[in-house]
């Protein structure tokens, strides 16, 4: 049960609470109520988008059951749009938000669709802060500070194409990444790779068909191992918290340029050893991973939308390599010491449905992860749901259950957002 009232707004995208309904959520495709304590106030920096074609749904306490808001209740001849949260780094929903999808509807875009309500006089949505760091909080960049040290840093190093490249991620996309390295703190990017050898659903940097687009440009060269490690090795030796990480949202797959990343990793470590290297990868290249780990690789955060092989198989569509590839990318890491996150694209519903849980808990077991970066992922549900061939087994726990349970079975596992910096600066 929750005070919170439905969101909802009208042709003209202005937004309203409802008179009586309650907020409700959604699970895995099926609607369900809200209760308070999985509320927490809209996070600054997030964003409030409206839901073309479709109806809102809310809960009705008297009536005890789920309503789709056709009609404005303060304007009966006006129609009304759903609404839903895309929340700041460092969130993860609890809820995806309720709503009846058109016939006509086409699919939403690349983004996380949380449930949001109204509540206390503000918008409180159904999710989660799991990571206490401030890296990517949207009041702790300085823009005008930010463009000082870009443009004098793109003057300087005008050579070097990945600071060029960096610099338009920075200045023109946003990339909270990309900022930090030009303001010379925590994780800086290093994007390397145009191909990729898997062909996700929700790929962010290159989409195939005309359904929906890729919400970034990908990188179109392949540095240098000279120009990465030029990156790399200034912001390693004067960051605070300095860690730098090959595998970002604007190229393919890392791995695919297995031979320049061993050969800048090592031209990073002989020059300093402070900080971190670490690689955002799909894990679709054991052999490749176990000899950068050699080679003074520190970390790897895997991607994984299940650890269940056919959800993994139906949303990466890999292309030369399976799920056991995957799981035997972990094992090369963990055999040789090195730390290992998960990317664990979540979505409430299958992410914390039972079978799914115990998988997680049973690759946890079997490989020995460290952390669990819990991220949204940035998908149309319905849609998602379909393209997978979701068939629900069992029942959905909830997420912050799911992570009690893990947490239970494994209390050596860590929960977060961001990629740890192993040693952070003195
Ligand atoms: S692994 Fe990354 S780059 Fe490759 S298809 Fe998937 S999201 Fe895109």
């Amino acid at each position: 049960m929750t005070t919170a009232r439905l969101v909802y707004a009208d042709e003209s995208g202005r937004m309203y609470d409802h008179p009586y309904l309650e907020m409700a959520g959604s699970s895995g495709g099926s609607w369900t109520e809200v209760d308070d304590d999985i509320l927490m106030p809209l996070p600054p920096g997030s964003e409030l988008f409206l839901l073309p074609d479709r109806v809102p749904v809310g809960y009705d306490r008297k009536k005890k059951r789920f309503v789709k808001l056709g009609k404005d209740p303060h304007n009966p001849q006006k129609k009304v749009q759903a609404v839903a949260a895309f929340m700041a780094p460092a969130h993860t929903q609890i809820l995806t938000a309720a709503y009846h999808s058109k016939q006509k509807a086409s699919i939403l875009p690349l983004f996380s669709y949380t449930a949001v309500g109204w509540q206390g006089g503000q918008f409180v949505v159904a999710g989660v802060r799991v990571d206490p760091l401030m890296r990517q909080d949207i009041d702790q960049f300085d823009l005008e500070r930010l463009e000082r040290r870009a443009k004098r840093a793109l003057t300087l190093q005008s050579h070097n194409r990945l600071i060029q490249h960096l610099g338009s991620c920075a200045l023109t996309y946003g990339c909270p990444a990309a900022k930090n390295y030009f303001l010379g703190r925590w994780e800086a990017p290093l994007p390397t790779s145009p191909q990729c050898n898997a062909h996700c659903l929700g790929c962010i940097s290159l989409q195939e068909g005309d359904q929906i687009c890729a919400t970034q440009e990908r990188i179109t060269f392949v540095p240098t191992p000279e120009e990465i490690a030029e990156v790399a090795v200034s912001h390693l030796r004067e960051a605070e918290d300095p860690l730098v990480s090959f595998g970002q949202g604007c190229e393919g797959e890392p791995l695919m340029q297995g031979k320049t990343l061993k050969e800048a990793v090592k031209l990073i470590r002989g020059q300093t050893g402070a900080g971190t290297i670490n690689l955002n990868t799909n894990g679709s290249l054991p052999q490749t991973i176990a000899e950068l780990r050699d080679d003074g690789l520190d970390s790897i955060r895997v991607s994984l939308n299940s650890a269940r092989e056919a959800y993994y198989h139906a949303y990466y569509r890999p292309r030369g390599y399976s799920y056991s590839d995957v799981t035997g990318s972990i094992r090369a890491m963990k055999s040789r010491g090195g730390f290992v996150s998960i990317n664990l694209l979540t979505l409430p519903g299958l992410t914390d449905e039972e079978g799914e849980v115990e998988a997680i808990i049973r690759l946890i077991g079997e490989t020995g992860i460290d952390l669990i970066q819990m991220r949204n992922l940035n998908i149309d549900p319905e849609w998602y749901l379909r393209e997978i061939g979701y068939r629900s087994s069992g029942r959905s726990i909830g997420i912050l259950e799911m992570m009690k349970r893990i947490r239970a079975s494994h209390p050596q596992v860590n929960f977060g957002y961001f990629n740890p910096c192993l040693n952070p600066s003195k």
